[in-house]
């Protein structure tokens, strides 16, 4: 399954208005890591999103849709793990756990 993020799918629910004004529209391979990807590649992309995130208007309200959602992929200028140390743990965090794996 290839992951989506919500804001570029054509059916994200309407009442989330501040979507409309997301920095990120269309930028989906940022926010999502390929599969395999190293951890110095994973820096970088989330280095560009984090650049992303910090310059949008709508940062809180996206942080607190993806906290709230257990959203997976990178959200507000956070990683799953960083949402995982917030108390906001996603189903199954692929990437805390393999981390978490290597000690
Ligand atoms: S804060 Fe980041 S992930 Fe959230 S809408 Fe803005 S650019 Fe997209």
């Amino acid at each position: 399954m290839v992951a989506v993020h919500l804001l570029d799918t054509p059916t994200a629910p309407l009442d989330n208005e501040w979507m409309e004004s997301a920095n990120c529209k269309g930028r989906t391979t940022l926010f999502f890591p390929p599969k395999a990807e190293r951890p110095q590649a994973r820096a970088r992309r989330e280095a560009k999103a984090r650049r992303l995130c910090m310059a949008c208007s709508v940062l809180e309200e996206c942080r607190s849709y993806a906290r709230t959602n257990h959203e997976y992929g990178f959200w507000a200028g956070e990683s799953e793990e960083d949402r995982h140390l917030a108390g906001f743990t996603v189903s199954a965090p692929i990437g805390v756990r393999a981390r978490a794996a290597q000690g």
